[in-house]
C-alpha cells in the first residue's frame, strides 16, 4: 500500500513521518508502557505532551505571554458562539467582515447574541475580491471586528492584516494558521480548528489576549468560558488527549521544515506553481483577483463541466483525491497545506496537462 496525495480540505493530509512517529509510538509512549491515548491526562507524560505542544506553537506562531493558548474543543464552528459570548461585555454589537461561507456562519451565530454590523461583503463581487478597507463601516463602539483571513470554500484569502484600531480583531484562521509568517501582536484572538493545519478534526486553537479573559456573559456555558479554560490550562475537563499530542508532533514537523518562514516560502510556491499554470492552459479557470487567491485552497473549473466526472475518476486512478470542489460551489479544488508535498502539485499539474491534451 502507498500514500495517495491527498487534497482534501479537511480533515486534510498530515505529514506522513508524523503519522509514522505515531504508529511507532501507538502501543508504547517512550516506555510508560501505554499509548498516549490511555495516559491520565493528569499525568506527568501527558502534561510535558501537553506542555511542549504549547511552547512549540508559541515559538512557531511567535506567541508572547501577553496571550494564552488553548486547546479547545468543538471544532472552529463552535468558536462561533464561544466569542461573542466572551467578548461581546456590555457592548451590545459586533463588526464582521462577509468573505465566503465561513464568514456568513460565523456572522449568523454571532446574530444569536448581539446585533452584527456587516462592515464589508466581498458578495457583490462574487466573492472574488476583498473589498478595499477604506470602504468598511467600522464602528469604534463594537465589541471585535471579526474576519475570516483564508475562506476555505471560494479560495479567497486576505494578503493584508485588517487596521481595527482599538477594537479587538478576531480571526478564523482555521485553514492558514501556521501556512505563513502572521504578526500575532496585531490580534486579540485567533482561532483555528485543528484539521487543516494542525492535526486532528475536534481540536481547536485559541490564543487569546489575556486582557480580553473574564468578560463572559453570565449565562456562558461553563465549557465555553476563556477564563475557566485558560485558569484550567485547558483541562477543566478532560482535554482531546490524542489530538492535542498529535499536533505535537505537526508542531515539531514545522519546526524542522525551518519554522513558518520556510512553511511561507514553500506554500507560495506551491501555490503559484498551480495557478500559473491554470491561467496559462485555456482549459482550467480560477475566478479569484491574483492578490487574494488563496496559498492553501485552490478553486478550479474545467472548460466544460460535463467533464468534471472523468477529470475527478482519472485523478483518483493516480492517486489523486478529494479534488471535488465544496458541494456548494461545484467545480475542483486543491487544498495544498503545509503538509501536502511540492511532489504533490508537481503530480495534479501533470494530470492536468495530459487532461487538457486529450479532452481541450
Ligand atoms: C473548516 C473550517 C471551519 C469549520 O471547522 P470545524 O472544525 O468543522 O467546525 C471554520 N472556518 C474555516 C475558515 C474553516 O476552514
Amino acid at each position: 500500500m502507498s500514500r495517495a496525495y491527498n487534497f482534501c480540505a479537511g480533515p486534510a493530509t498530515l505529514p506522513e513521518s508524523v503519522l509514522v512517529q505515531a504508529r511507532d509510538e501507538m502501543l508504547d509512549w517512550r516506555g510508560t508502557g501505554m499509548s498516549v491515548m490511555e495516559m491520565s491526562h493528569r499525568g506527568d507524560a501527558f502534561v510535558e505532551i501537553a506542555e511542549t505542544a504549547e511552547q512549540d506553537l508559541r515559538e512557531l506562531a511567535g506567541v508572547s505571554d501577553d496571550y494564552a493558548v488553548l486547546f479547545m474543543q468543538g471544532g472552529a464552528s463552535s468558536q462561533f458562539s464561544t466569542i461573542p459570548l466572551n467578548l461581546l461585555g456590555d457592548k451590545t454589537s459586533a463588526d464582521y467582515v462577509n468573505s465566503g461561507i465561513w464568514s456568513k456562519k460565523a456572522i449568523a451565530e454571532a446574530a444569536r447574541y448581539s446585533d452584527v454590523n456587516v462592515v464589508a461583503s466581498a458578495e457583490a463581487g462574487g466573492f472574488s475580491s476583498i473589498p478595499d478597507q477604506a470602504s468598511w463601516r467600522t464602528s469604534a463602539d463594537a465589541a471585535y471586528l471579526h474576519y475570516t483571513p483564508n475562506e476555505t470554500i471560494g479560495g479567497l484569502e486576505f494578503d493584508f492584516i485588517p487596521d481595527s484600531a482599538d477594537v479587538p480583531l478576531v480571526a478564523d484562521m482555521s485553514s492558514t494558521m501556521l501556512s505563513r509568517p502572521v504578526d500575532v501582536s496585531k490580534f486579540g484572538l485567533i482561532y483555528a480548528g485543528a484539521q487543516k493545519n494542525i492535526g486532528p478534526s475536534g481540536l481547536v486553537v485559541v490564543i487569546i489576549r489575556k486582557d480580553l479573559l473574564g468578560k463572559a456573559r453570565k449565562e456562558t456555558p461553563t465549557m465555553m468560558n476563556y477564563q475557566v479554560i485558560a485558569d484550567n490550562g485547558s483541562m477543566y475537563n478532560t482535554p482531546a488527549t490524542y489530538s492535542w499530542y498529535l499536533a505535537g508532533l505537526v508542531f515539531k514537523w514545522l519546526k524542522a521544515q525551518g519554522g513558518v518562514k520556510a512553511m511561507g516560502e514553500i506554500n507560495q510556491r506551491k501555490a503559484e506553481k498551480l495557478y500559473g499554470f491554470i491561467d496559462t492552459n485555456e482549459f482550467y479557470a480560477n475566478p479569484i483577483e491574483p492578490r487574494f487567491r488563496s496559498w492553501m485552497n485552490v478553486p478550479f473549473t474545467l472548460q466544460d463541466d460535463a467533464l468534471n466526472g472523468v477529470f475527478l475518476q482519472g485523478a483518483e486512478d493516480r492517486g489523486l483525491l478529494n479534488l471535488a470542489g465544496h458541494r456548494s460551489v461545484g467545480g475542483m479544488r486543491a487544498s495544498i497545506y503545509n503538509a501536502m508535498p511540492e511532489a504533490g502539485v508537481d503530480a495534479l499539474i501533470q494530470y492536468m496537462t495530459e487532461f487538457a491534451k486529450e479532452r481541450g
